[in-house]
């Protein structure tokens, strides 16, 4: 089934083979290195003048046993964009095949679509945000590639229900991409990186980015069936995942309880701001949230972003997303920031209950 979607100049594709394929250890004269060294001082034990591993081993092995999942279905990307992309290269036909997006989402997955010239058809979450089956429908045929599903979704926040994102595998002929990166903010089994080795259409995405507080690093990674593994790593560039990309993730991952304590404490600002945000009488909506942001919704919101940036509190404005106008989304921060978003926030909306 996976080869069938498969783009035909990928399943023919022979690539790039790196020096560090064959070899990577003895006198290295292969891959025009500098066996002098590097000219930055530092960690010297990473051997920066070395072109990295393209096989992705240490991270591949590292998370493998966080997770308890086969290495073999990982890959690792810069960024979980970078798997946004690679993913529609795979499958996607250009002027031809459709990706199906779920709206209101992530803004990448389109623009992801719009730089690799694959047309999006985008049927919208019904009133609580979850999947309109019916709407599905409506927009799906066998032109419809990839599926993404972004869950939590940002920027509504909450979960999709697991049960649906399931018939979405099932019943479509597609590949169906579950982009996780909030997911530790969620309650515990509600991912779904566990049911890749039931559905070998299922890709599930996650990230650094976000609960491991590693935005700067850029490492996201996927796991799914080896097949979809086996071509993203034959689309890579060959050595897309850096030294100190590397250093960092895995000397994070060692300090796991640094994450986890940021991540409740996290869930329980967010709990406390909800019911901050709900005593304001001009705020209409505070939705529930699964992840380490709240949607609001108001009167004026453009204005209102702007009187808070003008007051140093810099929010997001999401009024433009379908079904999103006079909608805000504000992500949890530590209790002293939250308390001046608070602050200035009943300045500007002085009505309360
Ligand atoms: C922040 C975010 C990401 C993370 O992207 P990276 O490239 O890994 O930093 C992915 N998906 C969603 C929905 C996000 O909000």
């Amino acid at each position: 089934m996976i080869t069938k979607l498969i783009r035909k100049n990928i399943l023919k594709l022979k690539p790039y083979t790196s020096a560090r394929d064959l070899y990577s250890n003895g006198i290295l004269l292969d891959a025009n290195e500098n066996s002098f060294g590097s000219s930055f001082q530092e960690l010297e034990e990473l051997h920066l003048n070395r072109y990295p591993d393209p096989h992705q081993v240490d991270l591949r092995n590292a998370v493998s046993r966080l997770l308890t999942i086969d290495a073999e279905k990982l890959f690792f990307g810069v960024g979980s964009d970078e798997i946004i992309d690679l993913l529609i290269r795979i499958f996607c036909e250009p002027r031809e095949d459709q990706v199906m997006l779920l709206e209101p989402t992530y803004g990448m997955y389109k623009v992801a679509c719009d730089i690799n010239n694959v047309e999006t058809v985008s049927p919208l979450l019904n009133d609580s945000f979850q999947i309109d089956f019916a709407e599905v429908e409506k927009y799906y045929s066998d032109k419809v590639k990839i599926i993404f599903v972004c869950s939590p979704n940002n920027p509504t926040g909450n979960l999709l229900n697991k049960n649906d994102i399931i018939q979405l595998c099932r019943n479509y002929n597609s590949i169906v991409v579950v982009d996780e990166a909030y997911i530790d903010f969620a309650p515990e089994e509600t991912s779904l990186i566990n049911e890749v080795a039931n559905y070998p259409n299922l890709v599930v995405m996650r990230t650094f980015s976000k609960a491991w507080g590693l935005a700067g690093v850029r490492l996201g990674y996927c796991a799914a069936d080896e097949e979809i593994i086996s071509y993203l790593f034959k689309v890579k560039a060959p050595y897309n995942i850096n030294a100190l990309t590397r250093y960092a993730v895995l000397k994070s991952i060692t300090n796991e309880e640094k994450k986890k304590s940021a991540v409740s404490s996290i869930v329980s600002e967010r709990l406390r701001v909800e019911i901050e945000l709900k005593n304001i009488l001009a705020i209409t909506n505070v939705y529930p949230s699964d992840a380490n942001y709240l949607l609001i919704r108001l009167p004026n919101a453009k204005e209102i972003q702007k009187e808070l940036a003008v007051k140093g509190i810099v929010i997001r404005d999401r009024s433009s997303q379908p079904t999103l106008s006079n909608c805000l989304r504000i992500t949890i921060g530590t209790k002293e920031e939250n308390d001046a978003l608070l602050e200035k926030l009943k300045d500007i909306l002085p009505l309360r209950h």
